[in-house]
């Protein structure tokens, strides 16, 4: 039977729109849907926006250490605005460059949403396409627990967006949004509580590094409410402000509650089920290593699988996909070794594992840490400190795991994630010449191990 098209893309953000341009490349016809901005999540309202208020925020502090190197600023004041719509205006150029990728490559899109009829029917609007293969490239949505009141929170889609900017606001989760966001909302001069239930940020990711962002959070302002759920939230006024009441009584105010409490894949409504795609106990499409669902002509990558929920990551799958099917070129999407950064202030970056998983998972390591105050604030006496910590498999010399927070960490992280990949020893990082004055160069002058971690003669032998 002929197709309309060779393959069909459901959702045009990182994944789909990098698989419709390269299986377009490769010679296929190729056709994609999308029902809110092309661009998808991280380049409407995640990474790209995201990064812009980063930098956004970031001018606080350097306003603040200007003195102790001669400046004398007038008292900065912030236009939100400003910068609203500046970050939007910029989402608009980034949205028009993506339609004039998709077009240039051949690829044809239909705005609208996407839903499947039969295993090679599309549906959009009112229109209806057939494709030999598919591949659905959702994404996800924000995720806000059922709670009273919980209708009145926002989510990181509407703070891109905000009127106004709040005195206070109330950031609910203690994952990779919330911390960003508070870094964020606390440098541009709000007011900001972190609500969360345990009793530090950023479960999973290496403890010591944990414990250097949550306390660097706590310095820099923001209010830690620790080990706090919520009950339900209740405003007072026309336009706030907002109670927020704990199931055991406790209660503050606040003029803005945003919820960053996960995210779920976009897998309802687009007829994944009756076309025999199934999903695993989460809710993602479950897929094999190739990205092939449980239908012979669909594969599925991104966030709506919920592997690895970065960009990079959907880019990676997306391709492989495109190069296996189109290309002639199998290969498999490599989910090991993947860097990954939170834009906290300062920032986390990492690669491989952290300490935690090494100890669970090979034998006798050698652990190398640095913590220091860097140059930049030794004039300012910036209460701000900088952490790297290098793992090592003692038996074979490899270093599994680089971490750092401090200025530029994913910049740095991003470096030796290439040496990591490639397989390093700490041989090689002790024969690599620094750059001398900076903090990069403490990865290659670390030559004492942890003192509890250092293997005697007769275990490394
Ligand atoms: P998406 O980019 O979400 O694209 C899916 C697209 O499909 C969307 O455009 C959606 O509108 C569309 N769609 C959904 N259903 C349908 C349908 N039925 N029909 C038609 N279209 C449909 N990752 C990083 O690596 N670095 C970061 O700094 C970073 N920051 C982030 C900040 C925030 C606030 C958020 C929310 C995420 C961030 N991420 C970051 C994660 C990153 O954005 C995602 O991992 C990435 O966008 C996933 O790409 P995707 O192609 O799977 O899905
Ligand atoms: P995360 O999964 O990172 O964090 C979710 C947070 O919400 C956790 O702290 C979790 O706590 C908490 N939580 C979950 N349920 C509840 C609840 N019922 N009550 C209170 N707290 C709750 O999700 P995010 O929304 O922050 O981000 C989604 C994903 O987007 C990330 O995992 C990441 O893959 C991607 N992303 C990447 C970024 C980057 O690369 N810089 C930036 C932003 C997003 P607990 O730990 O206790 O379970």
């Amino acid at each position: 039977m002929a197709y309309d098209y060779d393959l069909f893309v459901i959702g045009a953000g990182s994944g789909g729109v990098r698989a419709s341009r390269i299986a377009a490349t490769h010679g296929a016809r190729v056709g994609i849907c999308e029902d809110y901005r092309v661009g998808g999540t991280c380049v409407i309202r995640g990474c790209v926006p995201k990064k812009l208020l980063v930098y956004g925020s970031k001018f606080t502090h350097e306003f603040e250490d200007a003195a102790a190197y001669g400046w004398t600023v007038p008292a900065p004041s912030l236009s939100w605005p400003t910068l609203r719509d500046n970050v939007n205006k910029e989402v608009d150029r980034l949205n028009a460059v993506y339609l004039r990728l998709l077009d240039g490559a051949g690829v044809k899109l239909h705005m609208g949403r996407g839903r499947l009829m039969d295993r090679h029917t599309i549906q959009i609007g009112e229109q209806t396409v057939t494709a030999d293969k598919i591949l659905v490239a959702t994404g996800g949505h924000p995720v806000i627990p059922s709670i009273p009141g919980c209708e009145l929170a926002i989510t990181s889609n509407e703070a891109f967006h905000l009127p106004e900017l709040p005195k206070r606001i109330a950031i609910v989760g203690a994952g990779y949004i919330a911390v960003e966001f508070a870094g964020i909302f606390n440098g541009l001069g709000v007011h900001v509580d972190l609500v969360l239930r345990r009793d530090r940020v950023l479960r999973g990711f290496d403890e010591e590094c944990r414990t250097a962002v949550h306390d660097s959070l706590k310095e820099s302002g923001i209010k830690m409410r620790t080990e706090t759920e919520i009950g339900r939230i209740v405003k007072k006024g026309e336009n706030g402000p907002y109670e927020i009441h704990t199931p055991l009584g406790g209660m503050f105010e606040t003029d803005l509650v945003m919820y960053a409490t996960g995210r779920a894949p976009n897998t309802k409504g687009i007829g994944l089920e009756k076309v025999g795609v199934q999903l695993d106990k989460a809710g993602a499409v479950a897929v094999d290593e190739w990205s092939k669902t449980t239908a012979e002509n669909i594969w599925a990558v991104g966030d709506v699988t919920d592997r690895i929920n970065l960009t990079p990551v959907a880019i990676m799958e997306g391709h492989c996909f495109a190069d296996t099917e189109f290309g002639n070129k199998p290969r498999k999407a490599d989910h090991r070794t993947v860097p990954s950064a939170v834009f906290c202030q300062p920032e986390m970056a990492n690669v491989g594992l952290t300490e935690e998983e090494a100890r669970r998972t090979l034998g006798e390591l050698r652990i190398f840490t640095a913590a220091f105050r860097p140059m930049k604030y030794t004039l300012s006496g910036r209460h701000q400190r900088t952490f790297m910590k290098l793992i090592v498999e003692a038996a074979t010399d490899k270093v599994v795991g680089a971490h750092m927070v401090g200025d530029d960490a994913a910049e740095l992280i991003q470096g030796l994630a290439v040496a990591i990949k490639a397989g390093a020893t700490k041989a090689h990082f002790d024969a690599t010449v620094g750059i001398h004055p900076t903090a990069g160069e403490e990865f290659v002058t670390m030559r004492t191990a942890r003192a509890d971690t250092t293997p005697t003669r007769a275990a490394a032998e």
